[in-house]
């Protein structure tokens, strides 16, 4: 993604609000300020804003310690038309479960909200014999991207966690990439150390919940030794935790982490 100054953040107006699957909500939102953002990667996300009660905010704070930011990916960016698709993961019920997924299930036409960013984080190493994904329904939306842009000779697995069976989707993919969905209560990292791990140099990418992460950052990073620069691997949320404090604990962890590293 070009390096850009970063920008305010924008007003941007719900287009649409479709239902992917049972715990999953597509939100099409449109706005002036979309044609105007950067050419984005797979992993690029955006802010969206809400006041202290968990109202989108309609009007950018003077300052973004003035609003709670709720971090999403791109799903989809149609510059010219000045459009963009975020899939939310539903949870809990009520404004006290959190603010975006209690917004995500009530977004309607014509509802405002700021959106800061763009910005985006680590991907996919370029070279690879294989690729390993591994998440749960807050990277489902980059991990689903991943697979659409690989190319068809890729061989690989992705292993993706979701909440209930009925929020299995379909995935384009190549044929070589093999998908498995996670419904049960096993962790991530015994679903992934159940793998026949495959021959040559994997590229990994990795985002899920807090603990999950650091269970899958054991066996990749200090187990199965995947170089660094072939691996991805963040916390997206963490079970209990606001986005505001699972921040704080993910630095406090990566210190630990690389301290002892
Ligand atoms: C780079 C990045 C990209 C992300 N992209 C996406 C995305 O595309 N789609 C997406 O759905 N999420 C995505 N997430 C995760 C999302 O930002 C968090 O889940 C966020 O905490 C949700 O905010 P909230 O207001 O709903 O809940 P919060 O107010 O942050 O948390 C309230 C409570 O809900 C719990 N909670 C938060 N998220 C979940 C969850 N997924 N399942 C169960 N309980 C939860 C918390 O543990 C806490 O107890 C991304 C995160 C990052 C860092």
């Amino acid at each position: 993604m070009e390096k850009r100054q970063p920008r305010q953040p924008a007003c941007l107006t719900v287009k649409d609000n479709i239902a992917v699957t049972p715990h999953m909500r597509r939100i099409t939102v449109t706005g002036d300020a979309l044609k105007a953002y950067p050419d984005i990667d797979t992993t690029a996300y955006v802010k969206l804003l809400f006041d202290f009660d968990g109202n989108p905010l309609s009007v950018p704070p003077a300052s973004l310690q003035d609003a709670q930011l709720r971090t999403y990916t791109i799903r989809q960016l149609d510059r010219s038309n000045g459009t963009m698709d975020i899939d939310m993961a539903l949870h809990g019920e009520g404004v006290a479960s959190g603010p975006a997924s209690h917004w995500a299930k009530s977004a309607a036409p014509g509802d405002q909200i700021c959106v800061g960013g763009p910005g985006s984080s680590k991907g996919l190493a370029d070279s690879f014999d294989w690729v390993l994904f591994a998440g749960d329904m807050t990277s489902l939306p980059a991990i689903s991207t991943y697979l659409e842009k690989l190319g068809p000779q890729t061989q690989g697995y992705a292993v993706i966690k979701v909440t209930t069976a009925d929020d299995i989707q379909p995935l384009e993919k190549p044929a070589g990439v093999n998908v498995i969905w996670v419904t049960g209560a096993n962790s991530l990292a015994d679903e992934v150390a159940s793998l026949s791990w495959l021959p040559g140099t994997p590229a990994a990418w990795v985002a899920c919940e807090f603990s999950d992460m650091r269970g899958l950052r054991q066996l990749l990073a200090k187990e199965r030794r995947i170089p660094h620069d072939q691996l991805y691997i963040s916390s997206y949320w963490r079970e209990g935790r606001s986005e505001d404090q699972h921040k704080v604990d993910k630095r406090k962890d990566m210190e630990e982490y690389e301290a002892g590293a």
